[in-house]
């Protein structure tokens, strides 16, 4: 496989302005530093292209230079049906169901493109952004024009601002929208931003945050008109099945999941990599592809995703199937592998403490649980506590508690660190851990951290309150308010 890499906070044209973003879980990898792309076959196909307009055509004359604003809309919906295209962003959703609900609502349809990830070790929306953003656009204007479709928004991560760049230049080079207009719009650096509620919000002028809606957005979305809105890479898709039909997407993929899915592969200490595979692959070869470890095990689906032992790994396909079966969801294509060595507890505990900080402090459960639940989760890391008690009563009372699923995705890996890793986990609560030993060294005084040095890493104000640790479990990082960003 060929590959480039696109430089820290870098467009593919030479752009310099850096991503300003830190303190995730895995130090700043995910949004500030290389991300690894292979070439893959549809989507990230052909690469050095470009991301210009002008080759994109070329390569692709059947592209939808003119848009088949006559195709009906019923039509457009029998293809995305036909190859059972769902939505990459996490919800998997049928894309056909949302146009079909769409064109019998009242109002005339919006079209959202949904590029804010907002999962900090997700970068495959990026980088579709990045590379091959008129596929994307083809897409959005291909649904926009069968439903009659007034706009296409397209929402870009705000501590990603070449992505933001990339999504201008290629609005910019598009005349042939038609009446539609294709507007860019910047969400803001926080884990929900890319939350569909939140995404709409923000378009109405409202803060970025998630809401209770009682209506799906495709009959009542932006300003009561029906929204049409999926992820950056589903619209990308759609423009594959429009441009080549049915039998050619099915080309690739199996028979009940055809075509390609783009992958996020981050980890460790390891760069981001995303790639494309055909479902159906083994993921085995994939990881191995990336020299990404994961005989220890695997956190599938991103930070709200489900720990997976490695002999499971082993035996899985990338198949939304399959991966249901083994107990977890394949979300937005994140891969989070577990280096052998390291401890599953600690990296719960590290990913639990920054999304605690992530709540959007609506809901009372996701604002007060989520701090107490990482407490917790942190007590069992430190070997403090005897007992998960404590713990799995916390995750019981915020699970079904919020307006979003925040709450629910951060208890889900949670439990699945309780179930897949039971032995790590009494170890901890016995005083030890396979990766070191818990025997603690240095005590953090209650509240506000010390500010200084610990380690290799560097303190910083927090809310850790009085905690025994060994500084061994700590790498190059920073403990931050509620999270500890780069324990190793
Ligand atoms: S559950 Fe949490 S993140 Fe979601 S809306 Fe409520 S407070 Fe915000």
């Amino acid at each position: 496989m060929s590959h480039l890499t696109i430089p820290a906070g870098q467009g593919p044209a030479g752009d310099t302005t850096h991503a300003e973003h830190s303190g995730t879980p895995y130090g700043d990898s995910a949004r500030s530093s290389d991300v690894h792309v292979f070439e893959g076959p549809r989507l990230l196909r052909d690469l050095a292209d470009g991301p210009g307009l002008g080759m994109h055509r070329r390569r692709a004359p059947r592209a939808l230079a003119v848009p088949p604003r006559s195709q009906h809309v019923g039509a457009l919906a029998d293809l995305l049906e036909a190859v059972d295209l769902r939505g990459r962003g996490g919800a998997a959703f049928p894309l056909a169901r949302k146009v079909r609900t769409a064109t019998k609502a009242k109002g005339r349809p919006v079209v959202v493109v949904n590029a804010a990830e907002g999962e900090p070790a997700s970068s495959k929306d990026s980088v579709l952004m990045l590379l091959k953003p008129h596929l994307v656009l083809d897409g959005a204007q291909a649904v926009a024009h069968a439903l009659g479709a007034s706009a296409v928004h397209v929402v870009v991560p705000g501590e990603r601002p070449a992505v933001e760049r990339a999504a201008r230049t290629a609005l910019a080079e598009r005349a042939d929208t038609g009446d539609i207009t294709m507007t860019v719009h910047r969400a803001e650096c926080r884990f929900v931003a890319g939350e569909s509620s939140a995404v709409l919000e923000l378009l109405a002028g409202r803060p970025n945050l998630p809401v209770t809606t009682q209506r799906p957005s495709a009959v009542s979305g932006l300003g009561g008109r029906p929204t049409v809105l999926s992820n950056a890479e589903t619209f990308a898709q759609a423009a594959l099945v429009v441009r080549d039909g049915v039998d050619a997407y099915c080309a690739a993929g199996t028979h009940a999941e055809p075509g390609t899915r783009l992958l996020t592969i981050d980890g460790d200490g390891e760069r981001p990599t995303v790639l494309e595979v055909a479902h159906g692959t083994p993921l085995a070869p994939i990881l191995a592809a990336v020299d990404a470890d994961a005989d220890t095990g695997l956190l599938l689906g991103g930070y709200h995703g489900t720990w997976l032992a490695g002999d499971v790994v082993a035996g899985l396909t990338v198949s939304a199937t399959a991966i249901t079966a083994a107990g977890a969801a394949i979300g937005a294509g994140v891969l989070l592998p577990l280096r052998a060595g390291a401890c599953p507890v600690r990296r719960t505990a590290v990913i639990v403490g920054y999304l605690a900080g992530e709540s959007a402090n609506r809901c009372g459960p996701c604002r007060f649980g989520l701090p107490a639940l990482a407490e917790a989760l942190r007590e069992v890391a430190f070997g403090t506590v005897s007992s998960t008690a404590r713990l799995e009563q916390l995750a019981t009372t915020v699970e079904g508690r919020g307006s979003c699923h925040h709450p629910d995705g951060t208890t889900r890996s949670i439990r699945s660190l309780l179930r897949v890793f039971p032995e790590e986990v009494d170890a901890h609560l016995s005083g030890s851990c396979a990766a070191g030993d818990l025997v603690g060294t240095r005590t953090l005084v209650a509240g506000t951290l010390v500010a200084g040095t610990l380690g290799t890493g560097t303190l910083v104000a927090g809310t850790l309150g009085t905690q025994t640790f060994d500084t061994r479990a700590f790498g190059i990082g920073t403990v931050g308010a509620g999270a500890m960003a780069g324990v190793r």
